[in-house]
């Protein structure tokens, strides 16, 4: 039998879940220590700092949004810390270091610090879901040597503050070009700018940087000491191990005029190709000695494309030459087609340059506006997928022109009001000082000598009824074009414009680290000996790859229609009845059984459950709850209403259901309908027999099924509320309550075959639909009679009424809520050991299949569900098939034929949803 763990008598509290269907208790008990751990890192984080900000906290969403809005990598993190002074860095640091001492080593942990400044970072890794954000904006100290020239400033400036700063001094730096980007996220990630090809890239003038490492203590890096430290926070982006606190930087006189053109034309390829070879040896060459700056845009708000270029205090020679060259660009569009060139505002200073960037003021002349952007997160709320390849001399210009021009030949780029895209290619020169600098001065990746830098921007609205859709055409679409530029130009990227689905990578995380830094096992090794404890965050030991859409296949289109299923009001009428009777309960070997009644329940391992009920509402006044990552306070789960009744229920019935076939059913299915242990809900519904769940304030959130074929795996997201109507379930003597339960699950995507076969659990889910709704066994609804009497349907074959949770125990389930009995080439979902499963054979056919309901097919194993009448349900429930043990009720499932250890089901949190 399985072992019982030993609890301590408060915390031996029995989830919600198990007091109302009266599971055993002993397989259940949630340990002392992760309750213990993350009450001490709440109360050392409290102390750290005076601001620290748990998910249950009214300006925790705020404070965690950032830049980009993709609903994949929105961030949840378990506690925010705005640091007011180093100090709190330093302490912030410690707490989550000494919690990690303390949790036992798992690669997968997510308990992490991440540094925050402008959130602006293209993948959102300043989210730390799971982690703790550390936020530097209050970090403002700053100060200039009048001689030298030499600026230290605190990490948590923008862009807009620090050229407002500097230029009181005369003075300015080649960063970023919006204000609202943060210095430390550009610095590390070693970024560009208007200035870039006058003074070279962010990194190349830093002098030394502050920071606190893994264990909480401050340190300095420079040219002459920590020197390793320097190298990684020059270009090691977020694989830097520390929280940056100051920066000590050169700097350069003002430019004191800015002479600027611009010119838009349709012809998008010319005016591309043209400037690609203007920037090349081998052609007209744009002079980079020349203190200049020009870019190519294209982009949903332009006609076409937009050559633009600034001239920095030229003088008349170099004025000459700059306009020679930008004329000669021009020229290329035949006969030249240019649409109102000029400048709005014309030559100005390099303030009002900055301020006529976009995100940057808004065009307005008030230079204050600069210093006011304090990291503010977004005027549009975008979702985003960016790309910047650096494309070298040799590489085949033509092509690449051509892939720009791409970009607006899309009809659906067409701007009209509705239109949720906005995407954007950039094309921004390299050369000039930042080509002469030594490659190996920085961690930053190779590929200096580049011509220029393709930054491509996918970018589409959040809201809407599409979104789904619109993020699985923006991936394939920014694939494709990912593709084709690497194809075109080479595999190196500029870390700033991350794209972490850089194809010609090899789909490797090697490739990916090759592809951004200029010495990966120089990065390793720095990092590894600085931080062996991963403290903070790392791709480099954790292979990210990008979670892309479904395959164009069949499966893709059953994934489509169910993640983009909606709630539809009115619906189905379902038959209600309370099932008193319990036929097959003498089916089951004995041996096998567990008795819920009182008595035995008492002796069951967790204490009497008035004691437990109690214990709960002890821990829940001494835990803070918001430290679960993502948990959202929905109504009260313990009350007498939803609680006590079942509980009663059952403990009055004391029949006894089964637990185990084999003894060796997986364990992680003892625990809730969710798989989760401790599940926390999002909102709450109770619904009647009126209710259907379209009108309830509940809707069905789904993210798009995501293959992740670097790490194999398959990825749900769901917040499991179904995405059709349906009918409550009346009779029982409570109301039924269903709620979301966001979680998240991660499939094997190439299941093998085992030798031998595992028995289903018989609570819990045995797969997930599509839309990420847990599939569960047929043992709780066979044995109490549901099935039979068809009152698992109500609706499409689901249930909320134990548990909170809607789930599916009949087999008659689609993509899509009819009701009916899926084509048995449709896909429904997949069995929690990664394989697909599919609607029934047709009538007669089903001794095709094995004991667990598989066959091959199209060269692969997949399940097929049985019809109910196809179903001998008087069958006793066990069934031992020479290589394990089965279910005769096999509606779903019969057995896994898959390795399901591999599977992982988290909470994710509701918010957002
Ligand atoms: C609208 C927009 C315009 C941009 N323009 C430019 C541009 O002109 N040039 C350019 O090169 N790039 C540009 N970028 C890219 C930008 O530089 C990077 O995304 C950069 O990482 C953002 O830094 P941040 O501090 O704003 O972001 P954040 O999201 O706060 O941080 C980004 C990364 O840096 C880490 N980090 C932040 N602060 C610290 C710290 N104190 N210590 C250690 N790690 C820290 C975070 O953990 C995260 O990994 C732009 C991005 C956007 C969205």
């Amino acid at each position: 039998m399985l072992a019982r763990p030993s609890c301590a008598a408060t915390t031996l509290i029995p989830s919600e879940q198990q007091k109302i269907i009266g599971v055993d208790v002993r397989l259940t008990c949630p340990s002392n220590q992760p309750v213990a751990s993350q009450d001490r890192l709440a109360a050392c984080l409290r102390r750290a700092s005076r601001s620290v900000l748990f998910p249950s906290s009214d300006e925790y969403t705020a404070k965690k949004t950032l830049c980009n809005r993709r609903r994949d990598i929105e961030p949840f993190p378990r506690a925010i810390v705005s640091a007011g002074a180093v100090t709190e860095v330093r302490r912030a640091v410690a707490c989550v270091a000494a919690a990690k001492a303390a949790e036992p080593p798992r690669s997968d942990s997510r308990l992490h610090v991440c540094a925050r400044c402008g959130g602006h970072g293209f993948e959102n890794d300043a989210g730390c879901t799971g982690g703790v954000m550390v936020d530097v904006a209050a970090l403002q100290a700053f100060s200039i040597d009048a001689e030298t020239g030499i600026a230290k400033f605190g990490a948590g400036h923008t862009w807009g503050q620090i050229y407002y700063k500097l230029a009181q001094h005369g003075r300015a730096f080649p960063g970023g070009t919006e204000a609202s980007v943060g210095t430390a996220g550009l610095m590390l990630g070693c970024g560009r700018g208007l200035l870039t090809q006058v003074h070279g890239l962010a990194c190349d003038s830093l002098i030394e940087v502050e920071y606190v490492n893994a264990t909480g203590s401050l340190h300095r890096a420079s040219a002459l000491d920590n020197t390793d430290m320097f190298w990684l926070a020059k270009g090691g982006g977020s694989e830097f191990p520390g929280v940056a606190t100051r920066f000590t930087v050169r700097t350069y006189a003002m430019p004191r005029l800015v002479v600027k053109r611009r010119c838009p034309t349709r012809q998008v390829a010319a005016l591309a190709e043209r400037w690609m070879r203007s920037l090349d040896d081998g052609g007209d060459h744009w002079p980079a000695d020349l203190p200049s700056f020009s870019h190519v845009a294209v982009s949903r708000g332009l006609p076409g494309a937009m050559l633009e270029a600034m001239c920095f205090d030229c003088d008349a020679a170099q004025l000459r030459r700059f306009h020679t060259s930008f004329d000669a660009v021009v020229a290329a569009t035949k006969p030249p087609d240019v649409l109102a060139c000029g400048y709005p505002g014309g030559n100005s200073s390099w303030l009002q340059t900055l301020l006529q960037e976009p995100g940057s003021g808004g065009g307005s002349a008030d230079p204050r506006k600069l210093l006011l952007r304090k990291g503010a997160v977004p005027w549009k709320p975008l979702a985003g997928l960016n790309g910047g390849i650096m494309v070298r001399s040799g590489s085949d210009l033509p092509t690449l022109a051509r892939l720009a021009q791409g970009l607006i030949d899309e009809p659906r780029f067409r701007a009209t009001r509705d239109n949720p895209w906005n995407d954007m290619y950039l094309l921004y020169p390299m050369g000039g000082r930042a080509a002469r600098t030594e490659e190996t001065s920085a961690a930053y990746g190779s590929g200096r000598d580049s011509l220029f830098v393709f930054h491509y921007k996918h970018q589409w609205k959040t809201v809407g009824p599409d979104a789904s859709a619109e993020h699985c055409t923006a991936v394939r679409r920014h694939q494709q074009l990912t593709s084709a530029l690497a194809a075109a130009s080479g595999c190196k990227s500029f870390y700033n414009y991350i794209n972490y689905d850089l194809t010609c990578a090899g789909n490797s995380s090697d490739g990916w680290f090759q592809a951004h830094f200029s010495d990966v096992p120089r990065l390793r090794r720095v990092r590894s000996a600085a931080d062996p404890g991963y403290v903070f965050h790392s791709y480099v030991t954790r292979a990210r790859s990008p979670c892309v859409c479904a395959a164009r296949t069949a499966e893709e289109k059953a994934v489509k229609a169910a993640t983009l299923t909606r709630p539809r009001k009115g619906g189905a009428t379902g038959a209600a009845g309370r099932a008193k009777a319990y036929p097959h309960r003498e089916s089951m070997p004995r041996g096998h059984r567990v008795a819920f009644n009182a008595s035995e329940r008492g002796r069951a391992g967790c204490g009497h459950p008035r004691k437990s009920l109690k214990a709960l509402k002890l821990l829940r006044a001494r835990t803070d709850l918001s430290l679960v990552p993502g948990f959202v306070r929905g109504p009260p789960m313990a009350t007498a209403t939803h609680g006590s009744q079942p509980m009663q229920r059952h403990r009055q019935s004391g029949f006894a259901m089964p637990i185990s076939c084999s003894d060796a059913a997986v364990t992680w299915n003892w625990a809730s309908l969710s798989g989760l242990k401790n599940p926390s809900y999002g909102r709450c519904a109770v619904l009647d027999s009126a209710t259907h769940i379209a009108a309830a304030p509940l809707e069905h959130h789904s993210a798009p099924v995501c293959v992740d074929h670097l790490r194999g795996v398959r990825e749900l997201n769901s917040n499991g509320v179904p995405g059709h109507s349906v009918v409550a379930f009346t009779t029982h003597t409570y109301r039924p309550t269903m709620c979301e339960g966001c979680i998240k699950v991660t499939l094997p995507l190439h299941p093998q075959i085992l030798p031998h076969t595992t028995e289903l659990p018989h609570f819990g889910p045995i797969g997930y639909t599509l839309s990420g709704l847990p599939l569960v066994g047929s043992a709780w609804p066979v044995w109490n009679g549901f099935i039979q009497k068809q009152q698992a349907w109500r609706g499409h074959g689901g249930s909320p009424e134990t548990g909170y949770l809607w789930h599916y125990h009949h087999p008659a389930i689609k993509s899509d809520p009819t009701g009916e009995y899926a084509r048995p080439d449709e896909l429904i979902g997949w069995a929690m050991d990664g394989f697909p499963i599919y609607g029934p054979l047709p009538a007669g056919d089903d001794g095709a299949l094995d004991a667990c309901n598989g066959r091959i097919a199209n060269g692969g194993y997949r399940y097929h569900v049985r019809r109910l009448e196809a179903i001998n349900l008087s069958l006793p429930y066990c069934r031992s098939h020479g290589s394990g043990w089965a279910t005769h009720w096999s509606l779903i499932l019969g057995c896994f034929h898959g390795d399901v250890s591999r599977t992982t089901i988290s909470q994710r949190s509701c918010l957002g949803w």
